[in-house]
């Protein structure tokens, strides 16, 4: 729980840093003397991050409407009394600067208006952390001035309004943040460094072209051409993006040692290796990692799966997610209802990160009273429950990323790839078994043996330092779940001959079928493991789990089930009719699935991809049952099992010093949706208004002392080690202490 008193103190200690004349100074003498500094952004729980709506696809200087009654002080109230523990203020776009700037034209609208000063001059009375937002991919205006930064293509074609991050911009940028650390801001939230979304990529310009050359010792490729070179262009993106964010973080710590930079992040899925960001190499240049989520562009459970991957950039490190008010689309004019915005809160917390919730004013800088009245209900809330938050997370399964596997294997489609992770996401949630990621970059067996098991979604493409990692952790005891490709491709995602993974797998791959309707069928009877992973699926049923799969011949390993190939029809076979709509099941080609055992532990996997399969248009649940019964079949006997409908997801943390467990349970509760206007039948979900009603049952295999739930409606019963709960909320907490 926060320390008030600490709280005041250090913020004391920041607003000295910043002093106005006549201030005290930091070496003045306090009550927070003697006490560690702590930044805003390891204190602050939830924040807001207010901006202009009227802009953002560009602006013409005669509208003198834009913008004119957005106001700093208003802001800056209207975020206080909706709890903002921080204002992330928008202080300068691709067009304007939104301060009285003498490197790019101010907003027209403001007149005389300074917003930054008058944001920095309420917050200081109500000692709010203030943090400038500052634009710095898509920078139109300067653009204009200077064509030639612009990004370049494989043509030699300007791609405005992509900016190259080795052009003179870094130092065009330094001159605004030194403006703006004048103002004695707290920190910068920096948007974006991302080198665009897809095509066309980026950068052939003299500059990136001199230092490929300096680098590697020979000239750029040509165009994407997914060989040895493109490998290096790859880097020289990566870096390329890297360097751009350092050096702006040195420049600002030179400045001003004390204010904070972070980054926008783009590391994470959907994106790929076409943001020039990695996982882990772009997560934490600044002070601590920060990213986006919500409905509306990452799916409903993209919540509580970004808040995980950006966990997984740096274990134990402070992490903040950023969501909206609005209901589809920054700036869309819209607000939310009060459970919808509790729900995406709640979930983000449970998971451990801090929220800033962004707000995109009306078209003259008008707050939305009721916008503000929902934020403000949310976030008291949130600091009610927040010592509930932020302790150790009990994750059974660890989800293995594989930047490699999403730049070669996906390459100009990386959903191939990333569609297997989403949906081994998909099916563990909906399983209520609680997981976690673990990055290839930062992966060591330590953090592998933080998990029961770990899983190898679709991993093409596995290192032979990889595949020595995990054969480490099997040799201690930790369990490997495998599907679909994983192992099977070299460092270019081009079959390999021989699988660097056999051993482990305990059968030799002999090819891979070309389709991705593919079947598997599990026979009645077998050992125990057989009738495990079958548990309640009909014997003998031609399944249909969608996605890439390989003929796997025995060694070691029990086989299990059939994979079946797909029938196709004459004209499929000719190649006048497409394969995208399912067949139906032809004949058996090889083992459906594979345990072995390897060291003290043991390994499950399947030829086929239900992973894929979860994520898919074409999921049926027992190809997502498959996975559940695999995991329950690897660890039989986890410290908190959960039984809920699957709209509800499960989030279970440890405090080992208290003694205590924590289940949050959060209510996805989406009503139907009617036919969209376009793109149909693909609907976006419904907002939630209603609180779910029902039944959890929680096991948990410790001598249970006490159980608490935080909604005094909730209804708790006990049975010897099981919990029964009904809930009637979008969230729940049930303290249980043992
Ligand atoms: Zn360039």
């Amino acid at each position: 729980m926060m320390n008030r008193t600490l709280w005041t103190g250090v913020v004391l200690i920041s607003g000295c840093l910043r002093a106005a004349p006549g201030e005290q100074t930091a070496s003045a003498t306090g009550p927070w003397t003697g006490q560690a500094r702590i930044a805003w952004f390891e204190r602050c729980l939830v924040g807001m991050e207010v901006g202009p709506t009227g802009a953002q696809s560009g602006s013409d200087p005669s509208d003198v409407g834009y913008a004119s009654r957005f106001d700093g002080r208003e802001v800056v109230r209207n975020a206080a009394a909706a709890h903002a523990e921080y204002l992330v203020i928008w202080a300068r776009d691709g067009e304007y600067a939104y301060y009285d700037s003498r490197v790019q034209p101010k907003c027209p609208g403001l007149g005389s208006r300074d917003v930054l000063r008058e944001t920095i001059e309420e917050a200081r009375q109500r000692r709010l952390p203030v943090i400038a937002y500052c634009v710095l991919q898509y920078p139109t205006q300067t653009l204009r001035e200077h064509p030639d930064w612009t990004m370049l293509d494989a043509e030699g074609k300007r791609m405005h309004p992509r900016v190259c991050f080795n052009s003179p911009y870094a130092a065009y940028v330094e001159k605004m943040l030194a403006e703006m650390l004048g103002y004695g801001i707290d920190g910068f939230h920096l948007d974006m460094v991302d080198q665009g979304f897809g095509p066309p990529y980026g950068c052939w310009c003299d500059n990136c072209r001199r230092l490929f050359e300096k680098e590697y010792g020979r000239p750029m490729p040509k165009g994407v051409s997914w060989d040895e070179d493109w490998d290096r262009m790859l880097e020289l993106r990566y870096d390329s993006s890297a360097g751009f964010e350092k050096r702006l973080r040195e420049y600002v710590r030179s400045v001003n040692p004390s204010a904070t930079v972070d980054f926008n992040y783009h590391g994470s899925p959907p994106f790929s290796w076409e943001t020039g960001q990695r996982p882990v190499q772009h997560a934490h240049i600044g002070d601590f990692v920060t990213g986006e989520t919500g409905v509306w562009g990452f799916s409903a459970l993209g919540v509580g799966l970004s808040a995980e991957f950006l966990a997984a950039t740096k274990p134990g490190a402070i992490f903040q997610v950023a969501m909206q008010r609005g209901v589809r689309m920054y700036h869309d004019q819209t607000t939310r209802p009060l459970n919808d915005i509790r729900w995406e809160l709640l979930t983000l917390l449970a998971h451990g990160a801090r929220v800033t919730m962004v707000d995109k004013t009306g078209y003259d800088g008008w707050l939305d009273p009721v916008a503000y009245e929902r934020i403000g209900a949310a976030f008291e809330e949130a600091l009610a429950k927040r010592g509930h938050f932020g302790q150790k997370p009990v994750q059974e399964v660890g989800i293995y990323y594989s930047s490699r596997t999403r730049d070669w294997y996906g390459r100009e489609k990386p959903a191939d790839y990333q569609q297997s992770f989403n949906g081994m996401h998909k099916a563990l949630t909906y399983e209520h078994i609680p997981c976690g990621v673990i990055l290839d970059e930062n992966a060591t067996v330590e953090r592998l043996r933080r998990f029961p098991v770990v899983c190898l979604a679709n991993t093409g493409i596995v290192s032979l330092v990889e595949a020595d990692l995990f054969r480490r952790y099997l040799e201690d005891g930790g369990n490997l779940l495998i599907t679909g490709l994983t192992g099977s491709l070299d460092r270019f995602g081009r079959p390999l001959k021989e699988s660097s993974f056999a051993d482990l797998i305990g059968a030799t791959p002999v090819g891979k079928l070309d389709s991705l309707d593919n079947h598997v069928r599990l026979p009645a009877g077998g050992d125990e493991d057989a009738g495990r992973l079958r548990g309640g699926i009909p014997a003998g049923w031609p399944l249909l789990v969608k996605g890439p799969a390989l003929i796997y011949k025995p060694t070691t390993a029990a086989a299990v089930g059939e994979l079946m190939r797909p029938h196709r029809t004459v004209r499929q076979k000719q190649g006048k009719e497409g394969t995208e709509w399912p067949m139906s099941a032809d004949a058996p080609v090889g083992p459906a699935v594979l345990v072995n055992r390897f060291g003290k532990g043991r390994v499950v996997t399947f030829a086929c991809s239900p992973d894929f399969a979860t994520a898919s248009e074409h999921h049926i649940v027992e190809a997502r049952k498959l996975l559940g019964h695999a995991v329950r079949l690897l660890n039989p006997a986890p410290v908190v099992e959960v039984t809920a409908p699957t709209h509800v997801e499960a989030v279970v943390t440890e405090d080992a010093a208290g003694r205590t467990l924590r289940v949050h349970l959060l209510g996805y509760l989406s009503p139907p949706a009617c036919t969209p206007a376009k793109d149909r039948p693909y609907v976006l979900a419904s907002m939630i208004e209603d609180a779910p009603l029902y039944r959890a049952s929680i096991r948990v295999r410790r001598p249970l002392r006490q159980v608490r739930a935080w909604n005094p409606t909730t209804n708790i019963k006990r049975q010897d080690e099981v919990v029964v709960a009904t809930v009637n909320d979008i969230h729940e907490i049930l303290v249980i202490e043992y």
